[in-house]
C-alpha cells in the first residue's frame, strides 16, 4: 500500500545542515499496524511527514495506493490526502467548543455529507470506539483516552485507507495508551486500515502486525508480529 524508495531529507538552519533521513527504503502492508521506533531525533516524524504527503523529501520517492505522492500538484496532493488518509495526533486537536458528535460532522460536512446519513456515520464511528455515551461532552469534559477515542473516531468517519499517527499515546497514561493501540490494531483487522503510527513506548510494540526501527536517519530493523 505504501512503498518508499530511497528517501533523503535535510533540515538547514543558519549554517549547519543536519541530515535527517539519510536513504531509506521501506513498504508498509495494507490492513495491518505497523509502528515506527527509535530514539528522540531519529527521524520518525520526518518519515511519517513525508509518507503522509506532509513534507517533500529531498530525493527519493513515496508509491501510496499506486500514485507517486510527490510527483502530484500540490491540489492533486491535497486532493488525494482527503479522500484517502486521516490523520490523529499526539494532542488530540480537538476543537474546544465542540461536542463529540460535532468534532465528527465537521470532517463530513466538509466532504458535503449532511444531515441524516451524516449523523448516522458520525454516531456509527463514536460506537466503534466505545463513546456513544460521550457524544454530546465538550473536549473539557472527557479524560485524555477518550479525547483520544474522539479523534480516532473522527479520523474513520471519512472512511480513510489509511490512517498515520504520530506519537498518538505519548499524552496519554500507560493503560489509556494500551487502549488506543489496540483500538488502532482492532480498526486495521476489521476495516482493512492501513495504520502507520510513530511511538516510543516499547510496551506497545506488542499490539503491533509490524515494528520498523529508525536510528540516525536509517532503517535498522523491520520486524514481523503476526
Ligand atoms: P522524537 O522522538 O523526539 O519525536 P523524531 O524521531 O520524531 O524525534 P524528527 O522530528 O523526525 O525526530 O526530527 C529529526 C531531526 O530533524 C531532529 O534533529 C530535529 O531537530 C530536526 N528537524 C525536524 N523537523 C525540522 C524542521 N522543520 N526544521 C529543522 N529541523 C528539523
Ligand atoms: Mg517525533
Amino acid at each position: 500500500t505504501i512503498s518508499a524508495f530511497e528517501l533523503y531529507r535535510s533540515f538547514t538552519s543558519g549554517k549547519t545542515t543536519t541530515d535527517v533521513l539519510r536513504g531509506i527504503d521501506v513498504a508498509v502492508q495494507p490492513a495491518e499496524l505497523t509502528l515506527i521506533i527509535g530514539p528522540s531525533g531519529s527521524g520518525k516524524s520526518t518519515l511519517l511527514a513525508i509518507l503522509s504527503g506532509l513534507l517533500r523529501p529531498d530525493r527519493g520517492s513515496v508509491h501510496v495506493l499506486g500514485e507517486d505522492l510527490w510527483r502530484l500538484s500540490p491540489a492533486q496532493l491535497d486532493a488525494f490526502r482527503l479522500a484517502h488518509m486521516g490523520f490523529i495526533f499526539q494532542g488530540f486537536n480537538l476543537f474546544p467548543a465542540l461536542t463529540s458528535l460535532e468534532q465528527l460532522l465537521l470532517p463530513l460536512k466538509y466532504q458535503g455529507i449532511t444531515g441524516k446519513p451524516a449523523m448516522s456515520r458520525a454516531e456509527r464511528a463514536l460506537d466503534e470506539v466505545g463513546l456513544s455515551g460521550r457524544a454530546k461532552s465538550r473536549p473539557a469534559e472527557l479524560s485524555g483516552g477518550e479525547k483520544q477515542r474522539v479523534a480516532i473516531a473522527r479520523a474513520l468517519v471519512k472512511n480513510p485507507e489509511l490512517l498515520f499517527a504520530d506519537e498518538p499515546t505519548s499524552a496519554l497514561d500507560s493503560k489509556n495508551g494500551q487502549v488506543v493501540i489496540e483500538l488502532l490494531h482492532r480498526i486495521a483487522r476489521e476495516h482493512r486500515t492501513t495504520v502507520l503510527g510513530v511511538t516510543h513506548d516499547g510496551r506497545l510494540l506488542k499490539h503491533a502486525d509490524r515494528v520498523i526501527k529508525v536510528e540516525d536517519g536509517l532503517l535498522v530493523s523491520d520486524e514481523r508480529k503476526s
